[in-house]
């Protein structure tokens, strides 16, 4: 299993605000690892500096060994990460399957049906509701919607900013369940959560992030039985 991402020593500002200091970490091909940490922590910024959105003033991301410092975020796209952002971002006005097309908008036609049908299989609910208009889908409709569209492009890295945010338990459930079974189906994931608890269930690896700093980090079950992290991020 080799390494398909790996950051190192980021440091990222807005403005004067040092909002991400010295972040490291890597993600291995196949792997779930999660960032974990409190609100304000710096897990967004860290994402968003990964998909190229942002820029870290020292240090690189690496993906699949090359230094991204200098490439564009919509050709990071094209290299095979995808990133679904905090708060889903759907296109409202169009239809599930509209919006399923235009995450594959890097491929050749003649894939599209074949991958909508990939996309289908992992989430029934959207099959049944292709043709509803994405704006009167549920939350926890959108956030599927979301990871749909982004796994339409067959990426090599799909990046996942807080996916259970403003969800009722049954339906973090639900998405929780399906970052499993794309984990077994060998997807690999960078998961931001503040849901700590559930993302270090479905993580073979965590960071815990605080006020910028990555302060531990191990193999999920390790984080989830240390009594600090158990106080901290797990209630108790
Ligand atoms: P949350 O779970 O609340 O999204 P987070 O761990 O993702 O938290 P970030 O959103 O990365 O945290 O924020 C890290 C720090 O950077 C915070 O102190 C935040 O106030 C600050 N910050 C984030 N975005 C901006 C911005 N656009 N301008 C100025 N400061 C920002």
């Amino acid at each position: 299993m080799g390494v398909i991402l790996s950051a190192e020593e980021l440091n990222v500002y807005y403005g004067s605000i040092h909002a991400v200091k010295d972040v490291s970490f890597e993600v291995n091909e196949g792997e779930v690892v999660t960032l974990i940490g409190a609100n304000g922590a710096g897990k967004s910024t860290t994402l968003n500096t990964i998909a190229g959105l942002l820029r870290s003033r020292t240090g690189c991301v690496r993906f699949m060994g090359e230094d991204l410092s200098h490439v564009p975020s919509h050709k990071i796209v094209a290299k095979g990460m995808a990133l679904v952002p905090e708060g889903r971002r759907v296109f409202l006005q169009m239809s599930v399957q509209e919006n399923l097309e235009m995450g594959a908008y890097t491929k050749s036609s003649g894939g599209i049906p074949a991958d909508l049908e990939m996309v289908f299989e992992q989430f029934p609910r959207l099959k049944e509701r292709r043709r509803q208009v994405a704006g009167t889908l549920s939350g926890g409709e959108q956030q599927m919607l979301a990871m749909g569209r982004a796994l339409m492009s067959h990426p090599k890295l799909l990046m996942l900013d807080e996916p259970s945010m403003g969800l009722a338990p049954i339906l973090v459930e639900q998405i929780f369940d399906i970052i499993q079974s794309l984990h077994k189906a060998g997807t690999t994931i960078l998961l931001v959560e503040q849901n700590a608890q559930m993302a270090l269930s479905v993580a073979d690896r965590g960071y815990v992030l605080e006020t910028g700093k990555v302060v531990t980090t191990g193999p999920s079950a390790e984080l989830l039985a240390s009594p600090a992290i158990k106080k901290a991020y797990l209630g108790g």
